[in-house]
């Protein structure tokens, strides 16, 4: 799954005006133009909130597996 294609909407801090920004802007702490006021956005990301998500969602996609690899266990098919 690639996460940097993943959305997020994201509140101009001067007009309030909602844009959408991908993760990977958001990790690359990019610059984005409003379009609301046409303003500059600073992507900040100085709690590293980007890579605690990115090992989130790792993790439940891990969890994901583990259950499927539990059914397919649990299923047998007997004759
Ligand atoms: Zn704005």
């Amino acid at each position: 799954m690639d996460l940097d294609r993943i959305e997020i909407e994201i509140e101009c801090p001067r007009c309030s005006f909602f844009a959408k920004i991908l993760y990977r802007d958001a990790r690359l702490r990019d610059v984005i133009i409003c379009r609301g006021c046409k303003g500059n956005i600073q992507l900040d990301d100085h709690m590293n909130a980007c890579r605690k998500a990115k090992r989130q969602v790792a993790a439940a996609f891990q969890e994901l597996e583990d259950a499927f690899a539990k059914l397919n266990k649990a299923i047998t098919l007997r004759f």
